[in-house]
């Protein structure tokens, strides 16, 4: 009897490779809900995904909360994105990476890709999920990632991924047509930090922050005023709030420029460092995109199509 189950186990155990679909999916732990969409894009039913941050979280401030580290530990992989987004989380994953299995997806980016930035001397802008062909970079690390975690499932990873880096590219396409739409003494986007670096440099906008590079900046009254005098100079109508930041230093803009008689409005909200809401399309990294770029281009004066590149955005514009 004891032989016969111990033959049936090792005949199970020896199927099980061949048929990794019939595996139990893989605990996937991502930071932000743009490395776990990524996730989901590729791993597809191969992969069981938790998000740490939802929309409007800051991941700039973001620490680990109890039930994250009980997540992590118990996970098959653990991604996080690096290039000190999660500034408070350092310490924590590298510490995580010695003993599981961890992996930091920006961090695999050419650093000659990258942008230096003045608030950091010795690390780059971490915002490449602003440019979508920075993303497919990502894209590809997860990939990498999660055919190291499951080699059986190599085929599978790369045809979703496939599949994926090609949404991504008609998405760069449509912004690169929306945005050279608008008129070109109107490409400044004014917005509350300075997560639009990477956004600025592939669309040849000028991209101005209140904050610097990290939300944990304070954003100084000498900045708003000098930002106050651009809008005026430029005659710039509309700047744009962020969905993971507080708006309150860009109310303090536009009351400075309405004070020296120039109006400024507030274009639309735009998702800087969080995604929309699970279950949208906002909610997913194409749909965050197509939003931002048709958003923007849309109150600088182009004509973008109201519900954006695929007929999904949620509210007409
Ligand atoms: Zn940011």
């Amino acid at each position: 009897m004891i032989r016969r189950n111990f033959l049936a186990a090792l005949a199970l155990a020896v199927a099980l490779p061949i048929s990794a679909h019939a595996e139990t999916p893989l605990k996937v732990v991502a930071t932000t809900g743009m490395i776990a969409d990524a996730v989901r894009q590729v791993g597809g039913d191969q992969v069981e995904v938790k998000g740490l941050m939802g929309p409007g979280v800051d991941p700039h401030a973001y620490r680990q909360t109890r039930s994250d580290i009980v997540a992590m530990t118990r996970a098959d992989l653990t991604l996080w994105h690096g290039l000190y987004l999660e500034a408070q989380m350092e310490d924590f994953f590298h510490d995580l990476s010695r003993k599981r299995n961890v992996v930091a997806v920006a961090e695999g980016i050419d650093t000659s890709k990258l942008r230096a930035h003045d608030d950091y001397a010795d690390k780059y802008d971490p915002h490449v999920w602003m440019s979508p062909a920075l993303w497919r970079d990502v894209v590809v690390q997860v990939q990498i990632a999660l055919t190291d975690t499951r080699p059986e499932a190599a085929e599978i990873f790369a045809s979703n991924a496939q599949a994926h880096l090609a949404e991504i590219a008609q998405l760069e396409a449509y912004g690169k047509q929306m945005l050279a739409a608008v008129p070109k003494d109107n490409r400044i986007l004014v917005t509350a930090h300075d997560a639009f670096g990477y956004f600025g440099a592939e669309y040849g906008y000028e991209v101005l922050g209140i904050q610097g590079i990290s939300t944990q900046s304070e954003a100084g009254l000498n900045r708003i005023g000098e930002l106050v005098d651009t809008l005026v100079d430029q005659q710039l109508t509309a700047v744009f709030v962020e969905s993971s930041v507080s708006d309150r230093s860009m109310r303090a803009l536009i009351e400075g420029a309405a004070a020296k008689g120039h109006q400024v409005d507030v274009g639309g909200e735009l998702y800087s460092d969080a995604m929309g809401e699970p279950g949208t399309y906002e909610g997913t990294y194409i749909g965050m995109l197509d939003h931002n770029i048709t958003v923007i281009a849309s109150a600088l004066g182009a004509d973008a199509p109201a519900l954006g590149m695929n007929g999904k955005l949620s509210a007409g514009f």
